[in-house]
């Protein structure tokens, strides 16, 4: 999959894009994943060795760059944001793409008004089997990440093979929607978000009864029957979620059901070479230490919440989407929870400080530029 695309230079940049290239040139085989330092007077950076544009980010945005290229005049949408980063999904809405619906699925502009003039765009994360057979007939661009392919190929099979499938993911974010259309069409399926919810569900597995519909509103297929479709399950996952919480559900659902006597489908997880690599380089880069750390990357970004996670259990740690966050050395505006909110005094006084920084998988790297020269200019 090694393929270079052709992605606007803007979203490059002079200092993050040729750090990552000298890093790449380096160690090609990706096996140091210790950060790379840049000093400065008054604080010291450390990058993640891996973080931003992925892949299928790029092969988004080179294929929705492509379809404003090829169709000069035509109305352009996109199914919803291309990647989870409001300054990528502006900018195309600044070359005149527009969103058919929002992240949660609300209509923007009603298909009706599609016309087979138009040109549909359908985003890194795909999109459901439903709408696909909806826009039959209109001409689309297909973005969808092959990694996300590969997902929706493994609950193919399990599902062809008399397993029911389990899916690791948010039910409301759009790849794990995707992928659960699919699922549901091989054989029953079911979502769970979490390891608390993995019990729930496994109450259900141990037959210790409950109201699985209530309990898993609008997380099963059609016809699920609690009593007899847990008793040989498979797990998928949505691309991007925490690793070491997909390996604990899968192989907390493996030890239930094989002591019950039940069948599980003994595979690797479905998490994407980004999330992999991300992670592990996060997980490198808080062991060497600092005073805090800057995650950058659209608040409905998945992939970016989870390195943000990871990296708040060591160190104060601030999800940010842009450098405007960065209000003052004493003011910085970011994700928490739920909420974004502003935290007074984020910034030590103690010199040099130590700011670690990554960013989301749909985050360019030019963004996290600017997060640098900003925090950079505030120190000194
Ligand atoms: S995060 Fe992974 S699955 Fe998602 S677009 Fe990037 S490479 Fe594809």
């Amino acid at each position: 999959m090694a393929r270079a695309f052709t992605i606007p230079s803007f979203y490059r940049s002079p200092i993050v894009s040729s750090l990552k290239r000298s890093r790449a040139e380096e160690d090609p085989r990706k096996k140091d994943l210790s950060p790379t330092i840049i000093e400065h007077p008054g604080v010291r950076f450390k990058l993640a060795r891996h973080f931003g544009f992925c892949f299928g980010v790029e092969n988004a945005i080179e294929t929705a760059f492509r379809a404003l290229e090829e169709n000069p005049g035509k109305r352009i949408f996109l199914l919803s944001e291309m990647i989870h980063n409001p300054a990528v999904n502006r900018d195309l809405e600044e070359r005149g793409v527009r969103f058919l619906m929002t992240t949660d699925g609300t209509p923007i502009v009603p298909l009706s008004e599609i016309t087979n003039d138009d040109i549909v765009i359908i985003p890194a994360f795909g999109t459901t089997v439903s709408m696909l057979e909806k826009l039959e007939g209109i001409r689309t661009y297909d973005a969808t990440c092959p990694f996300v392919e590969k997902v929706w190929t493994r609950a193919r099979q399990l599902g062809t093979q008399g397993y029911t499938i389990i899916i690791h993911g948010k039910h409301y974010h759009e790849e794990t929607k995707a992928t659960f259309s699919r699922a549901a069409l091989a054989g029953p399926s079911v979502i769970v978000r979490d390891r608390s919810e993995a019990e729930r569900l496994a109450k259900y597995i141990k037959g210790e009864g409950g109201n699985f519909f209530e309990e898993f509103k609008g997380k099963y297929s059609k016809m699920f029957d609690p009593t007899k479709d847990l008793k040989k399950i498979g797990v998928v996952n949505q691309t991007t979620m925490l690793a070491h919480e997909t390996i604990e559900i899968a192989e907390y659902f493996k030890e239930l059901v094989s002591s019950l006597g039940y069948e599980f489908a003994d595979t690797r997880d479905t998490l994407c070479y980004a999330t992999e690599e991300n992670q592990s380089a996060v997980h490198e880069m808080v062991k060497q230490g600092g005073d805090l750390a800057i995650v950058v990357g659209g608040y409905n970004s998945s992939n970016t919440t989870h390195l943000a996670k990871i990296c708040s259990k060591y160190l104060p740690t601030y999800h940010i989407k842009d450098d405007s966050e960065i209000i003052s050395s004493s003011e910085i505006r970011h994700l928490k929870g739920q909420n974004v909110e502003v935290t007074l005094g984020w910034l030590p006084a103690n010199k040099p400080v130590e700011v670690l920084i990554s960013a989301g998988a749909s985050s360019p790297d030019s963004l996290v530029d600017s997060v640098i020269q900003r925090v950079a200019e505030i120190v000194t």
